[in-house]
């Protein structure tokens, strides 16, 4: 697929989710708030998906990856699924390496 086709698959397929919270330690409803990506120089892309935790409120940021085909020169994404998720325990601190893809304001809403 190429990059518009991910981006409505992570705006389609993507919206309430079932995770174990970082925050509550519990597995939980999530909610998506709001998403962006980043593509890399080897052409793989990797969206930033922000969620809040319904029962406790607090933010959590979930990664998802798409791998370019290294076969081709145009855009051919292959979902992988979801990577990392922030904060990784019961800490509210995101890595600065991450946290600079994210707007301030999505840090600080409560
Ligand atoms: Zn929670």
């Amino acid at each position: 697929m190429d990059l518009p086709a991910a981006k409505n698959l992570i705006e389609e397929y993507v919206k309430d989710l079932i995770d174990v919270c970082p925050h509550c330690g519990a597995k939980v409803h999530i909610e998506k708030l709001w998403n962006t990506h980043h593509s890399f120089s080897n052409g793989d892309v990797e969206f930033y998906v922000v969620f809040r935790c319904r029962p406790c409120n607090k933010l959590l940021l979930k990664t998802y990856m798409f791998r370019q085909n290294r076969y081709t020169n145009s855009t051919n994404l292959e979902a992988v699924g979801w990577d990392e998720k922030f904060p990784l325990t019961l800490d509210t601190e995101l890595p600065t390496g991450d946290s600079k893809y994210i707007p301030e304001e999505m840090l600080s809403v409560r």
